[in-house]
């Protein structure tokens, strides 16, 4: 196998594939499931601090993400959607398909969403049932610093819908301290899983808009609010994938014993950002920096194809270019969850210097951790 340093799917410990490999007992029907279930969301819940209630639902990130919208909108609905990235922009798609009218904010992509030009635009037009944001929008790295954003939204009473599939356990996330009602995450990310499952965390205030609504929700798949009452009633929506979830539980005992994870990701985010500067590369973000992901531009004179071949062929790591705006612009390193080490981080810079160095690009100095 080759070393995945990407920016999702990350790598998998091995304790987390033998815990998906267990034999297990029927989802649906067996009522200790129930309690399984219920308590590997608490501990969920607890990892991002929040009494609110988490959701395991079956399905990649995406889901999460059109879970929310779908639950939340009503036709006719104004979204305010914080455009400074991909993913960020992405949202105004669903709340469209969901017959919302999604209010785009844009602004920088280079830069982190700033507090006071958004305070001026609220004090204009607040009229918004949610805002949606994306914590870290991981085609360019940017982190949006939602300990801020999100509670200026609440000021104004608008419920926020955070994106943080990327930027969670890499990155401190607080949800009752910064005012999140619904928080959205991915196995496939820092909780280094498999792909295939994603998770939300709902406020009260976000169960009563969904309580409110006066249409129903236009989905069943994607519908947050028909979990109402799964663990009195003891029926899912749909059979649970009970590995998956098994998997589950073990990454994320293994995130809550290992204490020196948030300054781990910190430091490894900062050790690289300071190499690749050294060397002359050029980060693509002007601030707002990820702990999980470091993107930068393709240097002249080679194609990020080029460069992704030749690690993956001759270094057997895999980089990742990126999408949308971004495709053939850059280049992400992925460095959350259990592939942030500083060994796996060592090894990449080494091996990036290597194949930079085979393509003829010069370097101010070698790159090295
Ligand atoms: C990975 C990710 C998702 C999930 O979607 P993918 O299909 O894996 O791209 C959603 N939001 C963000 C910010 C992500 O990084």
């Amino acid at each position: 196998m080759y070393k995945m340093m990407t920016p999702g799917p990350t790598m998998v410990a091995e304790n987390v594939r033998k815990a998906r490999s267990m034999e297990t007992g029927n989802p649906d029907l067996d009522m200790e499931f129930y309690d399984f279930y219920k308590e590997t969301c608490q501990l969920y819940s607890s990892l991002l601090h929040t009494e609110n209630e988490s959701l395991i639902l079956s399905g990649e990130g995406i889901l999460g993400l059109e879970a929310a919208v779908a639950s939340l909108t009503e036709p006719g609905d104004r979204v305010l959607v914080l455009d400074n990235g991909v993913f960020g922009k992405g949202f105004a798609d669903f709340v469209s398909l969901y017959g919302g009218e999604p209010v785009l904010y844009t602004a920088d992509y280079r830069i982190a969403l700033e507090a006071e030009p958004l305070r001026k635009f609220l004090e204009q037009d607040s009229d918004f049932k949610y805002a949606t944001v994306v914590h870290c929008d991981t085609p360019s790295g940017m982190l949006n610093d939602i300990s801020t954003i999100c509670p200026l939204l609440k000021e104004f009473g608008i419920l926020t819908v955070v994106d943080s599939v990327s930027g969670m356990f890499g990155n401190e996330v607080r949800v009752d301290d910064w005012g999140i009602d619904i928080l959205c995450g991915g196995s496939q990310k820092a909780i280094s899983c498999p792909v295939g499952l994603t998770l939300v965390t709902i406020s009260s205030a976000a169960k009563k808009a969904m309580a409110d609504r006066k249409t129903r929700i236009a989905s069943f798949y994607a519908n947050l609010y028909i979990f109402k009452d799964y663990d009195k009633d003891k029926w899912f929506p749909y059979t649970m994938p009970i590995s998956d979830i098994c998997g589950l539980r073990q990454a994320l005992e293994n995130l809550k014993a290992d204490k020196d994870r948030l300054k781990r990701h910190e430091e490894v985010a900062r050790r690289t950002r300071e190499a690749l500067v050294r060397s002359g590369l050029k980060l693509y973000a002007d601030n707002g920096y990820s702990n999980t992901v470091t993107v930068f531009t393709i240097p002249e004179g080679i194609t990020a194809e080029q460069l992704l071949s030749v690690m993956r062929k001759d270094y057997n790591i895999m980089l990742a270019g990126s999408f949308d705006v971004l495709a053939g612009e850059v280049i992400r390193i992925g460095h959350m969850g259990y592939n942030c080490t500083e060994e796996n981080m060592k090894e990449t810079l080494q091996a990036l210097n290597g194949a930079l160095e085979k393509l003829g690009v010069k370097l101010k100095a070698a790159l090295a951790y």
